[in-house]
């Protein structure tokens, strides 16, 4: 399957020289959808994790279906004001625009084995964020996953180290 089909793309969206990646096709599609899913455990089926943790919104709807896969539990990570608890908070940089996010504080013990889950790797602010939360709460960042990467924006050197897998690169 070319999940390459699925995806559409949408110029100067949410603004003007965006290319933005809209996956909203794939989802739609039950064997696209499911495939992809797969496809993306497929690599972690056989390792030591603890929780996936997706970022809102669209790492909660790629990331809760492969903790289902990999039954493992699911940990949000969220924008701000949503999460109702004690809570961490981190500022990032979007490829367009800026942003926190939060994590509950007693949402991660230390040592806890994570999988870290979103859409799409553009600049890397929003995933750094994202480690920089989970690893102050002492969570053990095994893994991170994107259903996509745009190459051109060299999103990994912001997280170089860490085991990266990305479905597709465009
Ligand atoms: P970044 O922090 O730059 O890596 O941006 C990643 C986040 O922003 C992801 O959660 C994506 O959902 C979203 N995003 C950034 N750029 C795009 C794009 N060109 N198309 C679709 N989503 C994007």
């Amino acid at each position: 399957m070319n999940f390459n089909d699925y995806i559409r793309n949408i110029p100067d969206f949410p603004k003007e020289g965006i290319l933005f990646k809209d996956i909203t096709p794939l989802l739609k599609d039950k064997k696209a959808f499911k495939s992809a899913i797969d496809a993306m455990a497929k690599p972690y089926q056989d390792m030591e994790i603890d929780y996936v943790v997706g970022i809102e919104a669209r790492g909660f709807i790629i990331g809760t279906p492969m903790a289902y896969a990999l039954d493992k539990g699911f940990i949000p990570v969220r924008k701000p004001g949503k999460l109702p608890h004690d809570k961490l908070t981190a500022n990032y940089d979007l490829e367009y625009g800026s942003n926190e996010l939060e994590i509950h504080k007693d949402a991660i013990d230390k040592g806890d084995k994570i999988l870290l889950v979103d859409d799409l790797l553009a600049t890397g602010g929003t995933t750094k964020a994202s480690v920089d939360l989970i690893e102050e709460l002492g969570g053990d960042i095994v893994g991170i996953a994107f259903l996509l990467e745009l190459m051109d924006l060299n999103g990994r050197e912001k997280i170089e180290g860490y085991d990266i897998f990305t479905l597709l690169q465009h």
